[in-house]
């Protein structure tokens, strides 16, 4: 996407905010913390425009972004309430996703109400369903985006937006870690220091509050890990089992996809998490050389070059039978890592 085409699409933006009064927002189905802090940072910014916001979702907040949805307040779907929010909406605004199924029992609202739809994401695989598609995937997160947008608007960043921010920010970059990190991240993060963020205070609410059987299944499947091609592709998997045994759900496995990573000569981790008998998350993760989103855009999935997922039904064999030779296939392809000590 050109400048000029991205700078387009935000102006139809401002204009899209302008001509309506009551908005609904939502994101995609199991949100993090990108697709809440977009949501309540998006929310503050329409407030302070003298706009009325609800925001609505697909599936719970996680416990570790409890504390930042409190500020929406974030609902979480029914049917009835549902068709109030769509009813009393003249607006929808999607953060974070641009799949319309993504966004789960809300996609179906749509058809049945007059309402216009505006999206704001960074992904690369997108369907653009909205009158209004600002998708820019070189923002490392939603948030970037959000940020930009409350900066062109105007709005200033009190310190619940520039939290709410900073979550977004750092979630969606593994804490400036991840290759999508760039300098417009970094100097979007030391703006929201100065907005009011205390670092240590955000990282502790968002990292110190797992249970201790998520890191008692995180270190069974860890434990398990299997090496492939050659050491360059770690496989991981969580069973229905684990999950009960642990008393766990889904969002459990937040983070676990990311910790081989540290792997000396590892390009790519698979996980293949199954909840629920029958239904499997696949996760795909590169450390920068392999790219991942068309293993999984192949399967109806999407997600980033880097950072990519999937729902697929059966069972983690036959999921596994899908997505590894496809991948062993890209890693093949690689050329050798550059020797030790040479800088590109
Ligand atoms: P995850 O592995 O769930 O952390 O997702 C990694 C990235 O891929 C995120 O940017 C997700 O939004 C995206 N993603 C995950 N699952 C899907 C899916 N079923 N369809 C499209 N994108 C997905
Ligand atoms: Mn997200
Ligand atoms: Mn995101």
């Amino acid at each position: 996407m050109s400048v000029q085409a991205a700078s387009a699409d935000r102006t139809a933006l401002h204009a899209f905010l302008a001509a309506h009064q009551r908005f609904l927002l939502t994101t995609h189905v199991n949100p993090d913390g990108d697709a809440i802090g977009s949501e309540i940072a998006f929310a503050r910014m329409l407030r302070a425009m003298g706009k009325d916001v609800r925001i609505l979702n697909d599936s719970p907040t996680p416990h570790a972004f409890a504390w930042l949805a409190a500020h929406g307040p974030v609902e979480v779907y029914d049917e009835t309430l549902a068709e109030a929010c769509f009813a009393e909406a003249d607006a929808l605004v999607v953060l974070d996703t641009s799949n319309r199924q993504r966004i789960g029992r809300l996609a179906p609202h749509i058809g049945r109400h007059v309402i216009s739809v505006a999206i704001v994401d960074h992904h690369a695989t997108h369907d653009g369903f909205g009158q209004v598609n600002v998708v820019e995937p070189d923002c490392a997160a939603a948030a970037v985006l959000v940020f930009e947008l409350m900066r062109e608007a105007g709005i200033a960043i009190d310190p619940i937006a520039a939290e709410a921010l900073y979550v977004g920010l750092s979630t969606d970059t593994g804490d400036f870690r991840y290759s999508n990190t760039d300098a417009r991240a970094l100097h979007m993060a030391a703006a929201l220091v100065e907005c009011g963020v205390h670092v240590s205070r955000v990282v502790q609410r968002v990292e110190q509050s797992a249970p201790a059987g998520r890191l008692r299944m995180h270190g069974e499947a860890l434990a398990a890990l299997e090496l492939r091609s050659g050491g360059q592709l770690v496989v991981l998997e969580v069973g229905p089992e684990q999950f009960v045994r642990h008393g766990l759900v889904g969002a459990d496995t937040e983070g676990l996809v990311d910790r081989p990573r540290s792997i000396e000569g590892v390009e790519a981790v698979a996980l293949f998490s199954e909840v629920e008998a029958g239904k499997v998350k696949v996760s795909l993760r590169s450390t920068g050389r392999v790219a991942v989103d068309g293993v999984c855009s192949r399967h109806g999935g999407g997600g980033h070059v880097h950072a990519a997922g999937v729902q697929m039904r059966g069972t983690r064999e036959q999921a596994r039978e899908r997505i590894l030779p496809h991948l062993e296939q890209l890693l093949a392809e690689l050329p050798p890592r550059p020797t030790e000590g040479a800088h590109a």
